[in-house]
C-alpha cells in the first residue's frame, strides 16, 4: 500500500516537473531581445524618470484652448477624449500635439488598423507625497517626433494630428492609464479599471 502511494507521489511529481520543463523550457532558451517598445520598465528606469510638476493639455494652448472634446472618456464605453481643433473635419490636421508633462517615452509606433500611429509617454508625479506613475496616450497620430527612451518634457512637441491613415477626420485619441505596460489596446471597452478620465485628470493637476 505504502509503496503505491509513493508510487503515485513520484509520477505526479514527475509528470508536474516535466510539463513545467516542457511549457517554460522555450521561453529559458530563447534569445534575451525583447523589441524595447513591448519592455515594461524595470524599477531603476521608472526611479530615473523626471517627476512631473504638473500637466497640461497636449492640443491647442495649455489650457485646452483652442481645442473641444468630442467623445469624452467613457461616452459610448471610449477609453479616452478625442480631441479636435475648433475648426473641425480636418482643419487640425498636421496639428502639433504637446507632451502632457515631463516623462519618458514608451512606445512610439505604428499601433495597427484603426489606430495610425501611437506614443505612449509615462509620468511619474507626486500624489500626498507619495511617487506615483501614470501613462499619456496619443493615437492615430500623423508624425512621431520622439523615440521610446527618450525624456521629454512638458509642453514639447512630440507629434502631430493625424487621422490613422485616413480613416477618420483628423483627431487626437487621448487616454490615460495607470498601468505601465505599453499596451495598445482597443480604445473602447465597457470595463475602464486601468484608465483615468484624462481631462479630469488633468484639470486637477494643474
Ligand atoms: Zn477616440
Amino acid at each position: 500500500m505504502k509503496r503505491t502511494i509513493w508510487l503515485s507521489v513520484f509520477a505526479f511529481a514527475f509528470a508536474f516537473i516535466a510539463t513545467l520543463a516542457w511549457k517554460i523550457g522555450p521561453d529559458l532558451s530563447r534569445p534575451k531581445f525583447v523589441d524595447p517598445a513591448f519592455r515594461i520598465p524595470s524599477p531603476l528606469e521608472l526611479e530615473s524618470i523626471p517627476t512631473a510638476a504638473h500637466f497640461d493639455f497636449p492640443l491647442g494652448n495649455e489650457n485646452g484652448a483652442m481645442a473641444y472634446n468630442a467623445q469624452h472618456f467613457t461616452e459610448n464605453k471610449h477609453l479616452g477624449d478625442d480631441l479636435n481643433g475648433i475648426g473641425g473635419e480636418n482643419s487640425d490636421l498636421g496639428d502639433p500635439i504637446y507632451a502632457i508633462a515631463d516623462g519618458r517615452v514608451l512606445l512610439a509606433r505604428e499601433g495597427g488598423p484603426g489606430w495610425g500611429n501611437v506614443v505612449i509617454l509615462v509620468h511619474a508625479y507626486l500624489d500626498h507625497a507619495e511617487r506615483k506613475y501614470v501613462q499619456s496616450y496619443y493615437g492615430h497620430v500623423q508624425d512621431m517626433l520622439v523615440h521610446p527612451g527618450e525624456t521629454v518634457k512638458r509642453g514639447q512637441q512630440i507629434a502631430t494630428v493625424g487621422t490613422a491613415n485616413g480613416r477618420y477626420f483628423a483627431h487626437l485619441h487621448l487616454e490615460m492609464r495607470e498601468f505601465l505596460t505599453p499596451f495598445i489596446g482597443p480604445g473602447y471597452r465597457e470595463d475602464t479599471r486601468g484608465w483615468i478620465n484624462p481631462t479630469k485628470f488633468i484639470e486637477e493637476h494643474r
